[in-house]
């Protein structure tokens, strides 16, 4: 079997790579067993040090590695690279951090002499989407690796060649071999990799379909699992607002990366008495946006990563049109993967823009009646990832950010993830954090010392 790299900005075909034999499977299964008796073993400064060279490894190669991504899923040149730098810089932050991270903790007790100590689990299978090929493998494997785990990586198909390139970087950057590596498999093979006894645990980054399917495996054979399962994040807009910046933000939050990002902003909540300046600002933010080919300097949106998925946002924007949504941008526009970004005003629950995930450049307004409606249309979804409250008043804005059901709520900010906070979701949008302390302690035994 072969998996093919397709560039989506013209469909020209980039590479075809044999998936991986059995027999290859198995050799990497024993070399990954093997790599973790040793790496385990090594003190944790030696695994900081190591994982220091990778981010300066990134950071030197990060143009060579930011046009690959570029080319397999889309997304612009500077995109891309900031992709590779922010990679780099959270390779840093965990050489910098980790020690305290998995410190032993003393705890006060009857024993004469208790202590919690953090101990690594083994093989862990990171399952990993195309939208940042880059990051969303390293946010797992940069802590995971450091914490004494060893990382098998299955990719999406379309991005093969940054997977075997984020090998690469592990290798050269000196990494014992097989500490990390990466398997062309495609899905039947994982539920054999999940049975398997090497194989101790599991992350997934990806669709709620595969995230259920995922943890069900995980979940038979009692192995850990941590789900990263995107959202439709709500981004509220209240009347005081300075909504100038929230327009600003609004727009980049959804349409970056051609709206191919689980913590978009995929529905802007704005209430009454802010709607019509607060629309007309976002639409001259649309209209600055340059589609066009993404390694070009002059782009500001490349296209979506792939076909099928640019027909599920185009049948997304259709169907919430057809149940009464106003279209304030073009008529749908679409060459392949080309999408132009579409803004969609009087979005209601109901519609396919208000309850499924929009991955891609769509924009939807929802009314709002005041502050209340705003956190009930925000918590009415099966996602629970990310949002953010606009307003200037900070009192209010903290007290709303605890009634919304999410993993995160960003003030008069734009939703990210950060290394030094923990990333991750409630409700369909999975379980299990990233980053932060949360996140190194994901894979880890969290194991209870006692002595009488
Ligand atoms: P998928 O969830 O299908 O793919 C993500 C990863 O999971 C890929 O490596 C994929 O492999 C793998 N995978 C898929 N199904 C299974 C399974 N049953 N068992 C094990 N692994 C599996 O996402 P798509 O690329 O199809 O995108 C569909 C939608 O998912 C998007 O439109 C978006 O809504 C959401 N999504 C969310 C992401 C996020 O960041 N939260 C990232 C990507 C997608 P393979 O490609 O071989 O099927």
């Amino acid at each position: 079997m072969t998996f093919s790299s397709i560039n989506p900005y013209n469909q020209r075909k980039l590479k075809t790579y044999r998936t991986d034999s059995l027999a290859t499977i198995e050799r990497k299964l024993k070399q990954a067993d093997r790599a973790f008796a040793d790496w385990s073993a090594l003190s944790l400064r030696d695994r900081t040090n190591f994982l220091r060279s990778v981010g300066t490894y990134l950071q030197v190669h990060k143009q060579r590695y930011g046009e690959l991504i570029t080319a397999e899923m889309g997304k612009t040149l500077a995109e891309a690279i900031s992709e590779v730098e922010k990679c780099a810089a959270t390779c840093q932050f965990y050489a910098d951090h980790a020690e305290a991270f998995l410190a032993d903790q003393p705890i006060e007790s009857d024993a004469a002499h208790s202590y919690v100590t953090y101990q690594p689990l083994g093989a862990v299978l990171a399952i990993m989407p195309w939208n940042f090929p880059f990051w969303q493998a390293m946010r797992f494997a940069i802590p995971g690796l450091i914490a004494g785990n060893v990382g098998l990586l299955k990719h999406a198909p379309n991005v093969s060649g940054c997977a075997l390139a984020i090998e690469e970087v592990f290798r050269e950057a000196g990494l014992p071999d097989g500490v990390f590596q990466t398997l062309l498999v495609d899905v039947p093979m994982v539920e054999t990799l999940l049975k398997d006894r090497r194989v101790k645990a599991v992350t997934l980054t990806g669709s709620g379909r595969a995230g259920a399917s995922v943890a069900a495996i995980a979940g038979s054979q009692i192995k850990k699992s941590v789900l990263e399962l995107g959202g439709s994040d709500a981004l509220i807009v209240l009347a005081d607002a300075d909504l100038e910046k929230a327009a600003t933000i609004a727009v980049k939050s959804r349409m970056q990366n051609a709206g191919q990002s689980c913590i978009a902003a995929k529905r802007f909540i704005v209430e009454k008495a802010a709607k019509n300046q607060f629309t007309e600002l976002v639409l001259h933010n649309i209209q600055k946006i340059r589609q066009g080919d993404p390694m070009d300097s002059a782009t500001t949106m490349g296209p979506m990563a792939r076909l099928d998925l640019a027909d599920t946002i185009e049948r997304q924007c259709r169907e919430t049109v057809a149940k009464g949504a106003r279209l304030l941008t073009n008529t749908i526009i679409r060459s392949g993967c080309n999408v132009e970004p579409i803004l969609l005003d009087k979005v209601k629950p109901g519609m396919a823009a208000f309850d499924e995930e929009t991955f891609g450049p769509l924009a939807v307004l929802i009314d709002a009646k005041d502050e209340a409606d705003a956190i009930r249309l925000a918590n009415q979804s099966d996602f629970g990832l990310g949002a953010a409250v606009w307003t200037q008043d900070a009192e209010k804005a903290e007290q709303l950010a605890r009634q919304i059901q999410a993993g995160s709520v960003f003030v008069n900010g734009l939703m990210r993830s950060d290394a030094r906070v923990p990333f991750g979701g409630i409700k369909t949008s999975g379980f299990g954090r990233e980053l932060s302390e949360a996140g190194i302690r994901e894979f880890v035994n969290v194991k209870t010392i006692w002595v009488e």
